[in-house]
């Protein structure tokens, strides 16, 4: 279907049409890895000779997720985390990259010992300072600069906008994780950055049963895209075929979880914002929040749907809290439709300096009223 429609729109669709032979509104799995020639050697059909990099559907989802993106072209990764590797396997040894402090734990662990094998010097630095980011261009002179908007779980707001500027001008190209945003509310290529990653296993699918990452690029002829699209295809962190489609069937109702969601969050950031006990929330949607005037600037229809709250008192506090939670389910992830808790401090430890007190919640689709309540009656003790 056309991609001149509302994204809604074309979300429902999928960019597909009914089967041409059986009319069939939802399209088929082709598990197939191999594709069989002709007598004279020829392909039956070009662009299906290996699995590895020829699956309809996985380029099907690639196009939808560009499209959305405001993106020349992505790719899918089994994995959010492959997604961010083939990114960082882009950096020659001996370089140097910026990463923002404080993102995605997984990641900054990641980035940390795979930066060390390589002889790659990292620096960590707090991307919403902008005076901070400049100067930290400055010194280091990398080759990327790496942040998260919003970032998990302290749903800081970098101005991707001022970023992209500052990498650009050091010589860096700039890729943005936007998971906690979705391509619906975050376009970070709008603003100028070079790649933008999704770990696909949170909303983008949206169901907790599938792990997936993308990176899309705002320009295809760019060398470091042609090195992750080769890297993808000769060492085969790719998609596979079951997977990808429940992708597909996933996105077709992103608009309305991602509407929902978000909704409900905003309603749960004010309502603990006023809660006798708690210390402060973390959501951009907030007035008060310090990046609210940026995600006004970049994020549209919402602010996402994951809100951190700091409980009074200490980690003892803010895992009774999670403890008597009934309606949330304490587990890690994000982006699904049911609501989850979880206390980032017992996984991290002090690895990356988060509060003891901080509970993150992923907002799910559950009538906002039920989750409020039970947020009320966990405080409450
Ligand atoms: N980026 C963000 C912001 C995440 O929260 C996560 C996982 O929680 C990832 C990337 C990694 O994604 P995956 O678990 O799909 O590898």
């Amino acid at each position: 279907m056309s991609t001149d429609k509302n994204i809604a729109t074309t979300l429902a669709h999928a960019l597909g049409k009914p089967d041409q032979r059986t009319g069939a509104v939802v399209p088929g799995i082709e598990p197939a890895t191999t594709f069989a020639r002709d007598a004279s050697y020829a392909l039956a059909s070009p662009g299906h000779l290996y699995a590895r990099d020829d699956n309809d559907l996985c380029r099907q989802a690639e196009a939808l997720i560009a499209h959305m993106e405001k993106a020349q072209s992505s790719r899918l990764f089994a994995s959010g985390m492959a997604a961010i590797a083939a990114v960082f396997r882009t950096v020659p040894p001996g370089a140097a990259v910026a990463i923002q402090s404080g993102i995605y734990w997984g990641t900054t662990v990641w980035v940390r010992k795979f930066c060390q094998r390589n002889g790659i010097a990292l620096v960590e630095c707090d991307t919403t300072n902008t005076v901070q980011l400049t100067e930290t261009l400055a010194e280091a002179a990398p080759d990327l600069l790496f942040i998260e908007s919003p970032s998990n779980p302290t749903l800081k707001v970098t101005d991707i906008a001022f970023a992209a500027e500052a990498a650009h001008k050091a010589g860096a190209v700039l890729a943005v994780d936007a998971t906690a945003a979705t391509p619906l509310v975050c376009r970070p290529i709008e603003f100028g950055a070079d790649l933008v990653v999704h770990s696909a296993t949170k909303a983008l699918n949206g169901h907790s049963d599938l792990l997936a990452g993308v990176v899309s690029t705002s320009n295809e002829a760019n060398e470091r895209w042609k090195l992750i699209v080769e890297e993808r295809h000769d060492a085969g962190a790719v998609l596979g075929a079951f997977e990808t489609w429940l992708l597909v069937r996933g996105m077709r109702t992103l608009a309305l979880r991602v509407e929902r969601m978000n909704a409900s969050a905003m309603a749960i950031a004010r309502f603990l914002d006023a809660h006798a006990n708690v210390e402060s929330v973390l959501y951009p949607g907030l007035e008060t929040h310090p990046g609210h005037d940026i995600a006004v600037k970049q994020m549209t229809g919402g602010f996402g749907s994951l809100v951190s709250v700091l409980v009074k008192g200490g980690a003892d506090e803010a895992l009774a809290v999670a403890g008597r939670l009934q309606t949330f389910l304490r587990a890690t992830s994000l982006g699904g439709v049911e609501s989850l808790v979880e206390h980032r401090y017992s996984i991290e430890g002090d690895a990356t300096g988060v509060p003891k007190n901080l509970l993150r919640l992923s907002v799910g689709i559950e009538h906002v009223d039920d989750l409020i309540a039970d947020l009320d009656q966990a405080l409450n003790g």
